[in-house]
């Protein structure tokens, strides 16, 4: 499949992956809902209402790609990557009623232990919606690396996680149904609820961060760094990178070192290869150099740049 989409446009294939990441959390929800319905399981329902959170997920992220593909305009003059935080606010708060639904219920059956009813015939539907997951998981994470989309093998991991948990759940139902003992479902349910707020809590610092302009990461600095040391050939340093990420994009500037008697128009051409390079190695980032003469130098905070001959500039 992720050579059958490469042929559409790349906004049209990631949109196109975004509506069948909603329809599969939908569908995924319904079949895990009816495997609870078949087996009255505190755990299973639980199982069931974490995957609310994936269909919250998905919506926020087709919403985030529709809006924060809209290019700048007047008004939004760096365009609109943030759109996704504010789909976090609701994201978080829907959590919350999650967990305290499932927490309630929990309480309720340690209560009143229930043995489960038809077992064998939820836990296979449950196991086939599982296994759905885990199919669309897997295809988000293989697009996500043949299209050089982080974010996207990013939802992939994110549902993989999911996945991990409705195993454990599945297990545990399975330890249930053969000993008897009753106790593990809600045991089981109140593991799921802990753990739904647990992704809740991460999802709230990561659009925080987001919101307050927070460094790229490692990873995606160092392919800066060795970008602009591998295309800076004619300058002679780069110093005060400064990099900061809104939604799927990838904000970066620095200041660019060059000979003071060098042309504006030459100096211009290497911001633009530049410029190039690192955009074609993230695919959404947006530079801005600014240019100085050398004796702005700062050899000790400095990336050095390989020249052409393979020498490294001073
Ligand atoms: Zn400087
Ligand atoms: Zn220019």
């Amino acid at each position: 499949m992720p050579q059958l989409l490469k042929s559409l446009p790349k906004a049209t294939r990631i949109q196109t992956l975004a509506i069948g990441s909603i329809v599969v959390a939908v569908a995924v929800m319904a079949i895990k809902y009816v495997a609870y319905m078949k087996t009255g399981s505190v755990a299973l329902y639980s199982d069931a209402l974490e995957s609310i959170v994936n269909v919250i997920t998905a919506i926020a992220a087709l919403t985030a790609i529709r809006v924060g593909i809209r290019p700048p305009d007047a008004e939004h003059p760096f365009g609109h990557h943030k759109a996704e935080y504010l789909s976090a606010v609701l994201e978080g708060a829907l959590i919350i009623i999650a967990a305290i639904m499932i927490l309630r219920e929990a309480y309720d059956a340690f209560l009143n232990p229930r043995t489960l009813t038809e077992p064998a015939l939820g836990l296979a539907i449950n196991g086939f919606a599982t296994a759905l997951n885990a199919g669309w998981a897997l295809l988000l994470i293989r697009s996500g690396r043949a299209w050089g989309s982080m974010a996207l093998a990013a939802d992939g991991k994110h549902i993989l996680t999911d996945v991990v948990t409705s195993v454990g759940v599945f297990v545990g139902l399975v330890l249930a149904a053969l000993t008897g003992w009753s106790i593990l479902d809600p045991l089981l349910a109140c593991a799921v609820a802990v753990n739904i707020l647990w992704t809740g809590y991460k999802l709230a610092i990561e659009s925080m961060s987001g919101l307050l302009d927070e460094r790229a990461s490692t990873e995606i600095e160092a392919r800066i760094h060795r970008a602009i040391a591998n295309n800076g050939a004619g300058a002679l340093e780069a110093h005060d990178i400064r990099t900061r990420h809104a939604g799927r994009m990838t904000f970066i500037e620095f200041h660019l070192v060059v000979p003071g008697d060098m042309t504006v128009a030459a100096a211009h051409e290497i911001c633009d290869r530049l410029e190039d390079a690192i955009e074609a190695d993230l695919v959404d980032a947006d530079v801005v150099i600014h240019v100085e003469p050398d004796e702005k130098a700062k050899p000790d905070a400095a990336i050095a740049l390989n020249n052409e001959d393979g020498q490294t500039g001073t």
